[in-house]
């Protein structure tokens, strides 16, 4: 099996383990950088996310252009072309339409994530916010989506989800769960009352436990079995 071939296949199970988690519908990709190329992988537009295959991959360049594949690609392909090209240490992005990340970009309330052990995976201080409610459908809005990630591992998108990037696609996968459940608890604390932010010290020692590797690969087979235990698995290509 080539090194590509892995990759579409992890696209493929990714997407299920997304749609699985809830963090995706029928919108929403994960894409990755092909190995020394300036082209990624990414989910086709008109293929569910539940049940795409590791051929129905297509190629886009950083510009969007789709490069090979049988099917388009998604039209938010800008927001992954413009993260690749921005970043040299990206080398896999997902864009959600996460349900309670969405939620908290709709309030004039900053949200912190390192108020719970999967938020302090992203660090201190709030997430950044992409304002413009528009759908990203040009490189200059990919660009503007670049630039409010910053050096960062996620980008909230106003009324619409969230765009998070990483080193791997384990990696992207595992912030994408940690980050819908930081939201999640943020949200029913900040109903309770003023939500109690690690201090700096306390977000790096969380944080210290929680970036790893075995904590992102356990992250990941625990969403493979449970996808599996739904069903939704068979015939990954
Ligand atoms: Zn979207």
């Amino acid at each position: 099996v080539s090194e590509v071939d892995d990759l579409k296949k992890k696209l493929a199970m990714s997407s299920r383990m997304l749609f699985n988690a809830e963090l995706v519908d029928y919108s929403g990709h994960i894409s990755v950088r092909m190995p020394g190329s300036q082209q990624f992988l990414i989910l086709p537009h008109p293929v569910s996310r539940a049940t795409v295959t590791a051929d129905d991959m297509v190629v886009a360049d950083f510009e969007g252009n789709l490069v090979q594949g049988k099917y388009r690609a998604p039209s938010e392909v800008y927001m992954h072309a413009r993260a690749y090209k921005a970043r040299d240490d990206v080398q896999s992005v997902a864009h959600l339409h996460n349900h309670m990340v969405a939620v908290l970009t709709m309030v004039d309330k900053p949200f912190i994530p390192a108020s719970s052990n999967p938020g302090a995976f992203f660090g201190s201080g709030p997430m950044p916010v992409y304002m413009d409610p528009a759908l990203i459908h040009t490189v200059e809005q990919g660009d503007a989506v670049a630039l409010t990630l910053g050096k960062g591992d996620a980008v909230m998108l106003r009324g619409h989800g969230s765009m998070v990037v990483g080193q791997s696609i384990e990696w992207v996968f595992a912030a994408c769960v940690d980050l819908e459940e930081a939201a999640s608890r943020f949200y029913k604390a900040s109903l309770l009352g003023q939500v109690r932010v690690y201090s700096e010290d306390e977000t790096q020692r969380v944080i210290r436990a929680r970036r790893k590797d075995s904590v992102v690969q356990k992250i990941w087979d625990h969403n493979v079995a449970k996808t599996k235990l739904a069903g939704l698995m068979e015939g990954i290509g």
